[in-house]
């Protein structure tokens, strides 16, 4: 590594030792840009040191009541990532799991995930620690509320845009909407995005994560000379992304063999497709169980294989669409023995530093990071953002246009630096260098 990026490195680990993932996900990306780092502008600036801490980070308490009258009190977060290239834009995460390293390592991979869309988005992230998993509704709705009581001062449709994560969906942002509109006396709209139709919502948002990392993936394939007709698909996970992966790749004639859940995998030989298998999906995960086992139950064709990850299975793509370091150095091994061909990151950071190592220096794969191929579902909200400031609604036709435009955009951005820097089949550092030139270049213009 550099000595510039390896002395940031290094000073970030002193001060933040006791978060793991922001580390990990800072440390990924320094290695990755490493070959573009010759420029001294670079230290001149301290620009690293800029690019790999928050601009600004907010923590809060939420207290809420339960529906017995019961007192809780959970912790929020805003991570204000950056802001050079456009207002901060990113996720909630409503999961017992969130800690202020989980969000700062996804405020800070949503930064250089939003710049390649060429939409004039900055980076961040944000959420809480409650468990949305057997809640009732009217629960939902208090700690919303109560969220946003906190959160509104910091954001606004030129400051700061939240939209969904894992644990926030329509609904959710929904009440948070409703309350910002409430505090703040005014309806404005592209406050938040993942709004519903009925109030400024943009068509194809719900299942634009997954179409955007199957269409990354179509022009990835393209232009390999290769199709994704027909190309069976591994995917892990069975929430959003996955089921939007599930039915974008249906439509383009390739097939999901594999989602999974924390209670193991379900094999479907005939596809993860149409209408019934597609709504079963969207059923298992209202129902706040966290099981996917009740899949093989419902459809004959489909095995469920308790407490095992999908990444055994030998399919052309495999594709990660559940959460951070979900796959390691054995799922690894096993994708690389089974000749899998391309390894396509649709969730954030979804392999361990080690496993991510194996896949990108394998010749024997085409690996493609979730900066890149997951920068879908924010590419439609920034498209939301754009309807909302004009009071438009564009057809799905033409949002699904901008949304395949925009991936194959990423995807030959990727590939050009790749080229460039003689990276072969590993897009995810290509990705990173020119996201990296876009973001720097922006803040070198805009001066110190
Ligand atoms: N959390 C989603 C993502 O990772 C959506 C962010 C957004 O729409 O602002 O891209």
């Amino acid at each position: 590594m550099n000595l510039y990026a390896e002395r940031v490195m290094s000073q970030l680990t002193e001060l933040y030792f006791h978060e793991p993932e922001y580390l990990q996900s800072v440390r990924a990306w320094l290695e990755m840009i490493d070959p573009a780092l010759d420029d001294p502008r670079y230290e001149k600036l301290d620009l690293l040191t800029r690019m790999v801490e928050p601009e600004r980070m907010v923590s809060f308490l939420v207290p809420w009541t339960d529906d017995a009258g019961a007192a809780h009190t959970n912790h929020g977060w805003r991570v204000q990532f950056s802001s050079a290239i456009g207002p901060y834009k990113g996720g909630l995460r409503f999961h017992p799991g969130v800690n202020a390293s989980v969000v700062k390592f996804l405020g800070f991979e949503q930064t250089y995930k939003n710049a390649l869309t060429g939409l004039p988005i900055g980076g961040a992230s944000g959420g809480s620690d409650f468990d949305p998993r057997g809640k009732s509704d009217r629960e939902i709705m208090r700690f919303c509320q109560s969220f946003m009581n906190a959160l509104y001062r910091y954001i606004g449709a030129d400051t700061d845009v939240p939209a969904g994560d894992i644990g926030v969906g329509a609904r959710e942002i929904g009440y948070l909407y409703g309350q910002y509109k409430r505090i703040c006396g005014r309806a404005e709209s592209s406050a938040l995005t993942g709004k519903g139709l009925t109030y400024g919502g943009s068509r194809i948002r719900q299942e634009a994560a997954g179409a955007g990392a199957v269409y990354f993936l179509e022009r990835m394939l393209e232009q390999q000379g290769d199709s994704i007709r027909g190309k069976r698909i591994a995917v892990s996970g069975f929430g959003n992304m996955a089921w939007g992966v599930c039915k974008k790749a249906g439509e383009l004639g390739a097939k999901v063999v594999t989602v999974s859940g924390p209670d193991g995998y379900i094999y479907d030989e005939d596809g993860v497709s149409g209408a019934e298998k597609l709504d079963c999906l969207l059923e298992l995960r209202a129902g706040g169980a966290d099981r996917v086992a009740a899949y093989a139950e419902r459809f004959p064709s489909a095995q469920f294989f308790a407490g095992k990850k999908p990444w055994e299975q030998a399919v052309d793509v495999a594709m990660p669409c559940a959460t951070q370091n979900e796959l390691g150095v054995d799922d690894a091994v096993r994708i690389l023995a089974n000749d899998v061909k391309y390894y396509v990151e649709a969730a954030n950071m979804p392999a361990t530093a080690e496993a991510l190592k194996l896949l990108r220096l394998s010749p024997k794969i085409m690996t493609a990071g979730s900066k890149a191929a997951g920068s879908g579902g924010v590419a439609v909200s920034a498209l939301e953002m754009a309807q909302n400031s004009v009071r438009y609604s564009w057809s799905r036709q033409e949002v699904d246009e901008k949304l395949r435009g925009i991936m194959s955009g990423i995807y030959d951005a990727s590939a050009a630096a790749a080229e460039e820097f003689g990276l072969g089949c590993d897009l995810i550092a290509g990705n990173d260098i020119a996201a990296f030139r876009k973001i720097s270049e922006a803040m070198i213009a805009q001066g110190l």
